[in-house]
């Protein structure tokens, strides 16, 4: 598994030390506001896990599960509700949790779905965002790092459902999928 991945972009370490900076952001932002956190499933795992415990205080979360990407590498644009929010978010002020934005379609079609649900407000926290989401117009207030265009893997995110559990975000070594 070693000789799967070609370089690491950011190690655990930096991963909290970053999150730790946007969960202060965050606390500030929505002081006297009881803000709802909302994890896309299954790749926000660990960076809900671990952006919730670096809250200064506690925050509900409720999850959504969408499939875009099926086990490639490649958005396919079509995305399907496989499991909706156990919370009605209306009236709330909803926070997005997500792990990386690609293309943005995935989390513009969950924005305007959630949008329809009347929110009091809607804002996106993604730990790692790709040079294609500035095609959509996605407004996304947290970002913990712009990354170059490439597959990354580890801390929740798969390659066909495999090295979510890596503690450090890297390149697959193409040999993998291609
Ligand atoms: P988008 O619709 O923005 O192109 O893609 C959204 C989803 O595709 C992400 O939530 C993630 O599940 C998956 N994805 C996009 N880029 C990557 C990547 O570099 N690595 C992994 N493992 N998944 C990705
Ligand atoms: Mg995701
Ligand atoms: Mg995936």
């Amino acid at each position: 598994m070693g000789n799967d991945l070609d370089h690491v972009l950011f190690t655990e370490d930096q991963i909290h030390a970053r999150l730790e900076e946007l969960a202060a952001e965050i606390w500030a932002d929505y002081e006297g506001k009881d803000v709802l956190l909302v994890g896309v499933l299954k790749g926000a795992i660990l960076v809900m896990a671990d952006l919730m415990r670096a809250l200064p205080g506690s925050a509900p979360m409720d999850w959504m599960a969408v499939s875009s990407y099926g086990s490639g590498t490649k958005s396919s644009g079509v995305v399907r509700i496989l499991k909706d929010l156990d919370t009605d978010i209306s009236g709330r002020h909803v926070l997005i949790v997500e792990d990386i934005i690609d293309s943005g379609l995935t989390l513009n079609w969950i924005c305007s779905n959630l949008r329809s649900r009347e929110p009091a407000s809607l804002e996106i926290c993604t730990l790692l965002r790709k040079p294609d989401a500035a095609k959509v117009d996605i407004d996304c207030r947290y970002v913990g790092f712009d990354i170059p265009n490439e597959f990354v893997v580890g801390y929740g995110l798969d390659y066909d459902e495999r090295y979510r559990n890596l503690r450090d975000i890297g390149t697959l070594a193409p040999h993998v999928y291609l």
